[in-house]
């Protein structure tokens, strides 16, 4: 992955615990791309709205869809400024006083200026990136989308300007006053994993002995299964070139 850093601004700078920030591709990217879901950041008329949404990447730029009458897609249409946020908890860390107790994270924050895609041939593209990115060589085996479709659908693109990354991955900070105390102290590790798959016999795929996507299997961190599907859509995209 790049060594390229992204510009760090009054913006973008990590102040608190500035220790834990980053600003490198290769650390803003990982967490990225061990993640689905963002939440967009954005005011209209001096109200912030923070949506969730799913995102995907490509390069510096990131993208999210939605139906067309999406009050956060229109509003983001015309390059308005957005900031986008993920994050994924790592672990509950219990100290000796309710003060030390903390959250092991990754998390980053990317700001930039939101825009509609309205050509429908990079709107496709667009999409069929987005399932891509989630299933590698999947999209060539789907039913293309319907001109109708592309109409009812938003894409909206933001380069990334600036980002930062802020990892916690630590113990409990253990002060003179915490020690001995009779609580239990220590970190709680949590995972999101994949469950059992439950195939939909309408749609024929059982019939037809079709597997489940790779890379997903049962029982894997979801993270590390979606960072493996983005490098394995980034080789892809390369040995296209
Ligand atoms: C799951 C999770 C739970 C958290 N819980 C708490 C909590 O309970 N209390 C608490 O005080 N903090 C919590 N944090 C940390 C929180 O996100 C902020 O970093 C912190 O509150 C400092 O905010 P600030 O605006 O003063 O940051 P500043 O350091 O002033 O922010 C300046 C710039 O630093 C960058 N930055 C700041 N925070 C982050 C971040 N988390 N990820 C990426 N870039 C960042 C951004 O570019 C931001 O514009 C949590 C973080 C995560 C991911």
């Amino acid at each position: 992955m790049s060594e390229a850093g992204f510009e760090i601004t009054e913006r973008s700078r990590v102040m608190r615990q500035p220790i834990r920030g980053a600003y490198d591709e290769a650390s803003v990217f990982a967490i990225l791309d061990a993640t689905l879901i963002a939440h967009v950041g954005y005011v209209i008329d001096g109200q912030p709205f923070v949506t969730p949404t799913a995102f995907w990447r490509d390069g510096r730029k990131l993208y999210w869809h939605g139906a067309v009458a999406a009050r956060m897609l229109n509003s983001l249409a015309d390059g308005a400024p957005a900031c986008v946020t993920v994050s994924l908890l790592d672990g509950l860390v219990l100290a000796p006083s309710g003060f030390k107790h903390s959250i092991n994270y990754r998390s980053v924050m990317a700001f930039g200026r939101a825009r509609l895609i309205s050509d429908p041939e990079a709107k496709r593209v667009a999409l069929d990136r987005f399932i891509e990115r989630l299933y590698p060589g999947r999209a060539a085996t789907l039913r293309p989308a319907t001109d109708l479709e592309l109409a009812k659908t938003a894409v909206i693109e933001m380069r990334i300007e600036e980002a930062a990354a802020k990892v916690r991955n630590d113990g409990v900070m253990a002060i003179p006053e915490d020690i001995g105390w009779p609580a239990w102290a220590g970190v709680l590790p949590i995972e999101t994993r994949i469950g059992r798959p439950t195939a939909d016999v309408r749609l024929g795929a059982v019939a037809m002995g079709l597997a489940t996507p790779a890379p997903y299997a049962e029982g894997d961190g979801l993270d590390a299964r979606l960072a493996e599907a983005m490098a394995l859509e980034i080789d892809r995209a390369i040995e296209s070139v």
